[in-house]
Formats: structure tokens, sequence, C-alpha cells
């Protein structure tokens, strides 16, 4: 079998057994260390209690642990937000985080070490690119936070693959990850609660429209026009936005899933009323919704003003799309994206 996953929580119950099988294991354990793994998210081998004690063995030696990642540090957030620093077995560390409301607990991904998209206002793009995340790093991450929740009796609801990394370049990875989540025999959580974030890989988002999988898509626009859009965002010059949004229709006509743009507000670069007018006219028309995301500053930007926000919500509005402003989270925790990491990495100098 030629894999590059080579860790259990990152393979489905047929590639499991076939993995026992050249260990000399029978294949029905297969679907025991899968429900384990994915539905009872246990953290060591040593909980499988219905496994025998010499496989057991053979787990630890070969991989330590049921997850290829190691809790650094947490924190929580006064709001209830929750914020995890984990070292991958692999090397490198990612951030992953816990959003819990009242109807709902969202967990928020990373699907890289680092990230090469290089976005000017996003901590994540500052430390540069390290290396993909295998699926079983993706779904780890996962798992810790549901393992968390049982404890309180709670679960996981919805996942945001909106942490560090660029999902739609590490696809085959973020893929594989979102249909061990979906698999009947494990977590079994519906694609609807799934949403995969992307700075715009046009090919890529007409590759999942056609995945047959009803994930919610998100597009990190930010600009309405070309050059304010490549200023910020450098992934522009490679795909422009007619492409991405042919894309996005695309996307919306294979699965009659509703796109969420996302928009973070810049003061004075992308936050004026005539800038929410051309964000209205480009997509009008489109199913779809905007996320007005007030910048979580980590550079030189700065956040518009509580009525500037609200101006460009309304100017937005009045050409007709639906537009919510995303209440913050966290903040008092560095829970913007790659915040915790950098200054754990610079606390660490
Ligand atoms: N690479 C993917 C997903 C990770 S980022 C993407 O670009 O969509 C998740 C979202 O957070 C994106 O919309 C991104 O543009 C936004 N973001 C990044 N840094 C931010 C910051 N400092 N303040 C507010 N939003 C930010």
């Amino acid at each position: 079998m030629q894999l590059s996953e080579r860790h259990p929580a990152g393979l489905f119950p047929e590639e499991i057994e076939a993995f026992l099988s050249e260990a000399g294991e029978p294949a029905y354990r297969a679907r025991q260390i899968f429900t384990w793994l994915h539905r009872q998210a246990v953290p060591s081998f040593s909980e499988m209690t219905n496994l025998p004690r010499e496989l057991i063995e053979k787990l630890e030696e070969r991989f330590q642990s049921p997850w290829p990642l190691e809790l650094v540090t947490s924190r929580t957030s006064a709001d209830g937000t929750e914020k995890y620093l984990f070292a991958l077995s692999a090397g490198g560390s990612i951030e992953t985080v816990l959003l819990p409301e009242e109807e709902r607990d969202t967990v928020c991904i990373s699907t890289q070490v680092g990230c090469a998209m290089n976005c000017s206002f996003c901590a994540t793009g500052r430390s540069g690119f390290q290396r993909d995340l295998s699926a079983a790093e993706i779904v780890s991450q996962v798992l810790f936070v549901q393992r968390r929740l049982k404890a309180e009796d709670r679960q996981l609801t919805n996942i945001v693959y909106m942490g560090m990394g660029e999902p739609l370049a590490n696809y085959a990875a973020v893929l594989r990850s979102v249909r061990l989540i979906n698999h009947p025999l494990g977590m079994n959580l519906g694609a609807r609660r799934i949403t995969i974030s992307t700075c715009g890989l046009a090919p890529r988002i007409r590759d999942l429209a056609d995945e047959d999988l009803q994930v919610n898509l998100a597009v990190s626009l930010h600009a309405a026009t070309d050059p304010e859009r490549s200023a910020i965002m450098p992934i522009g010059r490679v795909y422009p936005l007619a492409e991405l949004l042919a894309a996005c229709d695309y996307y919306t006509a294979r699965t009659h899933r509703r796109i969420s743009y996302e928009y973070a507000l810049i003061d004075s670069l992308n936050d004026g009323p005539e800038q929410a007018e051309r964000l209205g006219n480009l997509l009008k028309g489109r199913l779809c919704h905007v996320n007005l995301i007030p910048i979580n500053p980590v550079g030189e930007e700065t956040r518009p003003s509580a009525k500037r926000i609200a101006e460009f919500a309304r100017a937005l509005e009045r050409t007709g799309i639906p537009v919510s402003i995303r209440r913050e989270r966290g903040t008092d925790i560095e829970a913007a994206c790659g915040q915790l990491r950098q200054r754990t990495l610079e606390g660490c100098r």
C-alpha cells in the first residue's frame, strides 16, 4: 500500500486493515481501532479496552499516541474561547481554537505549519511556510477538542478550516480529513457542519465543487477590485476576481450551497462606503452572504471605528447583500490566526 498517511488517525478502516494484516493482526480489529479513534476520541491506545495487550503494545511502540501532536499550552478567554498550541510529533507547531456558544461548539483547525500565501494582515503568513499537515494531524486537532468536550457532556457541532494555512493548498489531506470526520463509523459529522475557508485558489474551488460533498465554502475576499485585493493578498495576482468568482459560481451551481465571502475591515484601506457599494455590485445576484471581520491588528493595519464598520455594513446591505459582522472572540488570548504561536515562539527565543 502506497500511502503518504502514516498515522492510524489519518487512515480509513480499510487502510488500517491493510496495516494490521502486515502486522499479522486480524482484519476486524481495524473497525475497532477506527471507532476508538474517531468516535470515542481516546487519548491513549491503552484505553482501547477490547484490543489484546500485544496489539496495544505494537501500536504504542510504533505511534506512541493516538494523536500525532501534544498540547504545549492553552489559554481560555473571558468569553469562553479556548486556544491550544500543539507541538507536532513530526515537527513544527500549530494552533487550534474552540469557540463555545450556547447552541453550538465550533472548532477552528489548522491545515499547514505556517502559510505561503503571505496576506499582509495575517500573523501566520509572517512566519512563512514550513509544511503541509497530514490528515492525521488535521483530524487530531478535532479529536483533542472532542475529547475535552465529552468530559463535560458536550460535543462538537461545527468545524471551520480557518486556522493556520491555506486548506486548498493542502487539498488531498484536507479532503481526506473531511471524509474521516464525516465517516459513519467515526464522528459522523455532516459535511454541512463543516466550512472550508480559502484565500481563493480558483482551480481547487472547482475541484471541491466536483467532490460531491456538501461542505460550506468561505472565500476570503477583503477587497472588491483586483488592484486593491492584490495589494493585500498576493494570490489575487494569480487568480483575479473574475476567475475567482467564476469558480465560486461553479461551486454554487454544483452544490447549491450559499457561499460566505469574508471581508476583513482595515481602517482607511477597504472600509469606505463606496467600497461597500462596489462589493455589493460585484456580488449582486449571487447566492451568498458577506461576513465582515473587524481586523485583528498584527502589523501596521488598524481596525476601523465601530461607527465606520456599521456604516460599511449598512451601505452593503442597501445593495441587497445579506451581511453579518463577526462577533469578536478571544482577543484577550491572541485568538487571531497565528498570534499565540508567534507570541510563544518569540518568548522562547
Ligand atoms: N487561508 C484561508 C483560511 C485561514 S485564515 C483563508 O485565507 O481563508 C481565516 C480567515 O481569517 C481568512 O478570511 C483570513 O483572511 C482572516 N484573517 C487572517 N488574519 C486576520 C486578521 N489579522 N484579522 C482578521 N481576519 C484575519
